[in-house]
C-alpha cells in the first residue's frame, strides 16, 4: 500500500549538478521536453497556423496533434484520420519541429508509420485495454518510432506498467509516460483527478521510462494548467504535454483546456524551473501534491456522505409508509460492529470507527424523524412509549469487546 513516505522520497531524487542533455522520445533537451500542439488535427490551415506559432517561441521539442480521436460519444468530431498526417507532415517540413500523434489500433500504425510520425502515443482509453496494447505493440515491432503511454483511464498503476512492458517486449526501447490524470466518480476540481502517487509509483517502478505530465487533460480547463505544470516540474517531471491551439474557443475538441501559443509562453514562463538544486522545490512539491490528495479525498468523503443520507431519507420514506419505528437498535448495533471490523482491516481505530458511525447514525435519525410522523403508540416492546419519545439520539454505541465499565 502506498504512504505518503514513499512519496516523499521518491519526489527527493537526488539533484544533479549540471543538467547534461538527455534524449526523450528521440528529442535532445537540457531541461524539460515541452510537447505541445491542438488536441486534434482539425485543417490544413489550423495546423500548419498553430505549428508556426508554436515553433516561433523556440522552446517545444515535439509538435502534436491527435489524428483520430477517440471521442465519448457518438457523433462527436472524430478526428479527420489519414489525411491530416499530410499536414502535419507539411508543418514539419516548414518548421523542423517532429511531430507526434496517437494511434489506437494497427491500421493507426501503418498510417503513423507512413507518414513517418517522429513519435506516437498511445491513449488513456487504449492502455486500459491490453488486448489493444498488443495489436499495437505487435504492429511497432521492428519499427524505430518512439512511443509515449498515456496512464489508463482508471487508476491501476499495473495496467500502466503492463501497457509499458508489452511495449519492451517487442523491443521498443524509446518510450516515455505521459501521465494525464485518471477518471473518478464524481470528480470536481479536475477533469481527471491527477492521483500524484499513482504517477509517482509508475516511476519508482520504471525508472529508466521518462515521466511527462499532461496538464491539459488533467485539468480540463486553463486557468489550473499553471499550478499543475508547476506541481509536475517540482516533482521533477522529464516534460510536459499542453494542448495548445491557434484559435482555442473555434476547436473542434477540448475547447475548453486548450491555450494558444502566447499562452503557452506565458506558462512556461510561470513555471520554468529554477536552474541549480531542485530538492526543496520537491520537496514542496510532494508536500502540495499531498495536501491535494486529502482536499480530494475530503471532497469524495463528503460526497459519499451526502449520497448516505439520501439513502437515509429514502429508508425513512419507506418507514413512514410502512409506519415502522424509526429507530432500530438491533440493526444499528449490527452495523456498529461490522463497521468496526472493516476499520480495522483498513488500520482504523475502533475508537475512530465508533465517533464517525455514532455522529452518521445520529444524523439520520435526526433526517428520518424530520420525514416520519410518529408511529402508533405502541413500540415494538410493547411498552406502550410512543416511538417518537424515544430518544432522538441513537443509544451510545457499546464494544463487546470492550472491558465492562466498572
Ligand atoms: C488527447 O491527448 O487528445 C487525448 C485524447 O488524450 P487522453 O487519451 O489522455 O484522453
Ligand atoms: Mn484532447
Amino acid at each position: 500500500m502506498w504512504t505518503g513516505d514513499r512519496f516523499l522520497d521518491a519526489a527527493r531524487a537526488p539533484a544533479r549538478d549540471e543538467p547534461s542533455p538527455r534524449a526523450i522520445l528521440g528529442v535532445a533537451v537540457r531541461g524539460p521536453l515541452i510537447v505541445a500542439g491542438p488536441c486534434s488535427a482539425e485543417s490544413e490551415e489550423q495546423v500548419l497556423r498553430t505549428a508556426r506559432q508554436i515553433a516561433a517561441l523556440g522552446r517545444v521539442g515535439i509538435f502534436r496533434a491527435g489524428v483520430w480521436k477517440p471521442r465519448t460519444r457518438p457523433g462527436q468530431f472524430e478526428g479527420v484520420g489519414a489525411p491530416a498526417l499530410e499536414w502535419l507532415k507539411s508543418a514539419r517540413a516548414e518548421t523542423g519541429l517532429p511531430f507526434a500523434v496517437e494511434v489506437g489500433n494497427a491500421r493507426h500504425v501503418e498510417a503513423a508509420l507512413g507518414a513517418a510520425a517522429d513519435v506516437v502515443w498511445i491513449g488513456a482509453r487504449t492502455t486500459a485495454n491490453p488486448f489493444a496494447v498488443q495489436e499495437l505493440a505487435d504492429a511497432l515491432r521492428g519499427a524505430d518510432t518512439p512511443v509515449a503511454v498515456k496512464n489508463p483511464v482508471n487508476p491501476d498503476v499495473q495496467v500502466w506498467v503492463g501497457a509499458v512492458e508489452r511495449l519492451t517486449r517487442a523491443s521498443i526501447t524509446r518510450l516515455a509516460a505521459i501521465h494525464r490524470g485518471f477518471s473518478t466518480y464524481g470528480a470536481r476540481d479536475y477533469r481527471h483527478s491527477p492521483m500524484w502517487e499513482i504517477a509517482l509509483e509508475f516511476r519508482r517502478r520504471l525508472p529508466d521510462v521518462p515521466l511527462i505530465c499532461d496538464p491539459s487533460h488533467i485539468c480540463g480547463r486553463t486557468e489550473t494548467l499553471a499550478h499543475v505544470a508547476r506541481t509536475a516540474l517540482d516533482l521533477e517531471y522529464a516534460g510536459l504535454m499542453i494542448e495548445t491551439h491557434c484559435d482555442p474557443s473555434a476547436a473542434l475538441s477540448d475547447a475548453g483546456q486548450q491555450i494558444t501559443p502566447g499562452g503557452l509562453r506565458l506558462l512556461l514562463d510561470r513555471v520554468a524551473s529554477d536552474s541549480g538544486d531542485t530538492r526543496p522545490h520537491a520537496a514542496a512539491g510532494a508536500l502540495e501534491a499531498l495536501r491535494e490528495n486529502i482536499d480530494a479525498l475530503d471532497e469524495a468523503l463528503l460526497d459519499v456522505l451526502a449520497r448516505r443520507m439520501e439513502v437515509a431519507r429514502a429508508i425513512g420514506r419507506y418507514k413512514r409508509e410502512t409506519r415502522m419505528a424509526i429507530r432500530q437498535d438491533d440493526r444499528w448495533h449490527r452495523l456498529m460492529v461490522a463497521r468496526i471490523a472493516s476499520g480495522a482491516n483498513r488500520q482504523l481505530s475502533s475508537r475512530c470507527v465508533r465517533r464517525l458511525f455514532e455522529t452518521i447514525h445520529d444524523e439520520s435519525i435526526r433526517e428520518q424523524q424530520a420525514i416520519a410522523p410518529a408511529p402508533p403508540a405502541v413500540d415494538r416492546i410493547g411498552m406502550g412509549e410512543a416511538a417518537a419519545d424515544v430518544s432522538a439520539r441513537a443509544p451510545r454505541f457499546r464494544d463487546p469487546r470492550a472491558p465492562a465499565a466498572p
